[in-house]
């Protein structure tokens, strides 16, 4: 019943929520993270972010994704954003399975395969720099923008190491 308990925390804020419709939609410090969904990492935490700051992108993987460009592409046409921080990390749960092993579970649950790619991956660096790649190659995006691609080290803290 974790779904209840999320919302009865929320109803515990009472007024006492800060009033975030005051800030501007677009980032203050106009920029994007691109990072996995994996629950252990807090990315207002690990970048001293505060609401209003930056957009923050999660997926299985923190993988570039249609639709992660979706994203990128509103955030910096709509909404001003310059720069990009595309973030794996150490221990992903995306390396400890193979697409087709993933795609047969599937199949054997529902008698169907996805359309879509599972997009696991057993080397992190060379994942993200597979979406760097993507990045910098999507039609839908600007090209003179900061871009820098990292693993995030969870046995040491969190600690960024870059990709290059
Ligand atoms: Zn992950």
């Amino acid at each position: 019943m974790s779904v209840a308990e999320f919302v009865e925390r929320n109803s515990r804020r009472g007024d006492h929520g800060a009033d975030l419709s005051e800030l501007p939609v677009a980032p203050s410090m106009r920029a994007s993270i691109v990072t996995c969904m994996d629950s252990r990492m807090d990315m207002y935490d690990l970048f001293g972010l505060k609401p209003g700051e930056a957009h923050v992108l999660r997926n299985g993987g923190g993988i570039v994704t249609d639709d992660v460009i979706r994203s990128l592409s509103i955030s910096q046409f709509r909404l001003g954003t310059t720069e990009i921080l595309l973030a794996q990390h150490t221990g992903c749960g995306m390396s400890t399975m193979t697409d087709d092993e993933y795609k047969n579970d599937l199949l054997g649950f529902s008698g169907l395969t996805p359309t879509w790619s599972v997009e696991s991956f057993t080397d992190v660096d060379e994942s993200v720099r597979q979406g760097m790649m993507r990045i910098r190659r999507s039609p839908f995006l600007k090209h003179h923008l900061v871009l820098r691609g990292f693993v995030v080290d969870l046995a040491n803290g969190g600690l960024l190491r870059e990709v290059f």
